[in-house]
């Protein structure tokens, strides 16, 4: 059996996407689905300038025709997005009702219309039924555009009417260059991408983090760096200082360590002493299981410091293994 073309079904979702953008042929109601941080909404919100792009340039969106730059300034009315209601994280349905009244009628400039609505996932199950109708019988100028982080809260009805675009974790390439666009330093962007699961958005939100980084060191100098009991008092005392970032250094441990053990040596920061490069896995996860205690002691109220030395201590019983 001879394939009509071959081309689309080797391209990833985003790049598909932005081809039919081009060709005028995107699915009337389209749902981004993926992980925090992958650029579902950067994506959708290209496809929804592009769709409302006038401009006679080959590329859409051409960025300097009049609906381009209406656009940016969130000033085009028939691209509707909800409104932000206060008390609720939830779009509610107070929160689409302008959508609804502008859709009972045309679209106000007699072109294209396009309804975003990003993290979908926050609509009320009444929201969504509210939409229904429009997504099960679209005017042909009216676009829906739907990003959700999980597809879990998504009625079956709402997804069974959409083109669902699944956008993966980005690979490791991708990441690098991406953040070097950043202007992200090298050792930053090292560190970065084997901890982002893949997340050009997370990898962003640690970079912006001032304290990440000052964990990341506290982490080096105290669960990574005992080698012995009698390190053990010296790390302490850093933690007991730290006893508000408890949480977060446990995070951030838990990470680097999965990753040794997914990953191997190569992951390791530098600062880190290289016996770690020799531990074997068994080791790794009786360590990862202690890191998960010590999150569940901390849970229950237990001291942090306790639950940190018990930790310490296990540490230096594997390391001595190694
Ligand atoms: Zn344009």
């Amino acid at each position: 059996m001879l394939l009509m073309s071959a081309e689309p079904l080797s391209m990833d979702p985003e790049h598909l996407l932005k081809e039919e953008m081009q060709r005028g042929q995107l699915p009337q109601a389209l749902l981004i689905a993926g992980p925090y941080g992958v650029g579902k909404k950067t994506l959708a919100r290209q496809l929804a300038k592009g769709i409302m792009c006038r401009g006679t340039a080959p590329m859409k969106p051409c960025g300097i025709c009049k609906n381009c730059r209406r656009f940016d300034r969130m000033q085009l009315p028939d691209f509707l997005i909800p409104e932000k209601k206060r008390d609720t994280k939830n779009i509610i349905i107070d929160s689409i009702r302008s959508i609804l009244d502008a859709l009972s009628s045309h679209p106000l400039e007699h072109g294209r219309r396009v309804v975003l609505i990003e993290n979908a996932e926050l609509l009320t199950p009444q929201a969504q039924n509210a939409l229904l109708k429009s997504i099960e019988e679209p005017d042909d100028s009216t676009y829906f555009l739907f990003t959700a982080d999980s597809l879990r809260a998504i009625l079956p009805t709402i997804r069974s009417r959409c083109r669902i675009a699944r956008i993966a974790p980005w690979p490791k390439e991708r990441l690098l260059s991406a953040l070097e666009e950043h202007g992200i330093p090298y050792d930053h962007r090292s560190r970065l991408v084997p901890l982002c699961s893949g997340s050009i958005g997370r990898a962003l939100d640690m970079e912006a983090d001032p304290h990440f980084w000052e964990r990341a060191e506290t982490v080096e100098k105290t669960f990574f760096s005992v080698q012995k009991s009698s390190d053990i008092p010296a790390a302490l005392r850093i933690l007991r200082e730290k006893k508000d970032d408890a949480a977060e250094l446990l995070n951030i441990f838990e990470m680097e360590v999965e990753l040794l053990l997914r990953t191997g040596a190569d992951s390791l920061p530098s600062a880190v002493p290289s016996n770690w490069a020799d531990a074997d896995a068994e080791s790794l996860k009786r360590i990862l299981n202690r890191i998960f205690e010590a999150r569940m002691y901390r849970a229950s109220n237990v001291v942090w410091i306790g639950a940190a030395e018990k930790l310490l201590q296990i540490i230096t019983e594997e390391t001595a293994l190694w």
